[in-house]
């Protein structure tokens, strides 16, 4: 028996989040059981703790988009007890139990040996959000951003993809304007490499204007809504902006077509819960070289399972800083 944070749904449709004892039998099926050492939390497991119905298909749900660890057992021969392995996405702790647990079954094809110069720690403050960020910066480089161009926006910086994004963009020589939504923040984004900070609420108004001065030479956007709408209008001519997430919400307003049409500005989508292997593989390795591992410590909030029912909530709300780590043993 080992410790996982189960998560059940009662008749009414509420979900309640407890440290329990599960067997090793209760694992889902897949090739290479894992001893997990850390997971992370990440907005969508605050959807699976909390009102996750959408996300979650059966219960009792063990919920963790991602886990470091060392293998256990392994029927497939890429991996053999010992290895230090990394999981993200495959829609493992949504439809699957994942990793907010002492141990996981998953399969072999999802892992990735974990990356050279990275612990299972390090590996876990970067996690889902970290590879969402760098696939994100490759999505605007492989468009053609240059350091030369200007000042790159990041949009919810102070949320854990937010955090890795700032620091990787400002690592790479970027000059980062970071956009919070509380001012409190300004002193930890300029330590993760912000040039500048933006307000959200100057950026939150919904506007008429179909084009607006061209500011930004790229973006790495991680809340949508309203905001994503204004930043469209406020790039550059033939810039793009990397879509990752709607923290701020799923409808974007405004005179949307414009900034395409008048100025060749893209939208680019990142997904980084089916990234093939190969590409994973690569941009993990690339975030092992460039994050300045200080600065990753910076973003690292740790945490036990029993913190992560308060701690979900908390995500939901934008009020999470940085990266939570969870120490699955503690
Ligand atoms: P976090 O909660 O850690 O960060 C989100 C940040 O967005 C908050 O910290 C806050 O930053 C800002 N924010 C919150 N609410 C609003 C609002 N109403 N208006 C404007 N800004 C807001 O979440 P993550 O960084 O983990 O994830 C961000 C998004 O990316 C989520 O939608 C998530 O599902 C998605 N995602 C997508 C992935 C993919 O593969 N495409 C992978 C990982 C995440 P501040 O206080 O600084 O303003």
């Amino acid at each position: 028996m080992f410790n996982a944070l189960v998560v059940e749904k009662d008749d009414d449709g509420k979900t309640h989040a407890a440290v329990r004892q599960v067997a090793a039998d209760d694992l889902p099926e897949g090739q290479v059981m894992v001893a997990v050492e850390y997971s992370t939390l990440n907005y969508k497991d605050g959807l699976c703790i909390g009102p996750g119905a959408g996300l979650v298909r059966a219960w009792p749900h063990v919920p963790g988009i991602d886990f470091a660890g060392t293998v256990e057992q392994s029927a497939d021969s890429r991996y053999r007890p010992g290895d230090k392995v990394v999981l993200t996405g495959w829609r493992v702790g949504e439809t699957r139990w994942g990793g907010y647990a002492q141990k996981a079954r998953v399969d072999a094809d999802w892992l990735i040996p974990l990356p050279d110069g990275l612990t299972t720690r390090q590996a876990m403050a970067v996690g889902t959000a970290g590879l969402t960020a760098m696939l994100a910066i490759a999505a605007l480089e492989d468009r053609g951003l240059d350091k030369a161009d200007g000042p790159v926006l990041v949009t919810g910086a102070a949320g854990g993809v937010g955090s890795v994004a700032t620091a990787l963009l400002a690592a790479r020589g970027y000059e980062v304007a970071a956009v919070t939504g509380r001012p409190e923040m300004a002193g930890y984004l300029h330590a993760l490499g912000a040039a500048t900070i933006v307000a959200r609420e100057d950026l939150a108004e919904v506007t008429r204007k179909p084009l607006e001065s061209e500011t930004w030479a790229g973006c790495v956007d991680t809340v949508a809504g309203a905001m994503l709408g204004r930043v469209l209008k406020q790039m550059k001519y033939g810039a793009s902006v990397a879509a990752v997430g709607l923290a701020g919400g799923a409808v974007i307003e405004g005179a949307l077509i414009t900034p395409f049409i008048l100025r060749g500005v893209s939208l680019a989508g990142i997904d980084s819960v089916m990234q093939p292997l190969g590409a994973r593989q690569r941009a993990w390795q690339r975030i092992a070289d460039d994050l300045p591992l200080d600065k990753l410590e910076d973003m690292i909030r740790p945490a036990t399972l029993a913190d992560l029912p308060d701690l979900g909530a908390e995500i939901l709300k934008g009020r999470v800083r940085g990266r939570v780590v969870v120490d699955v043993n503690a």
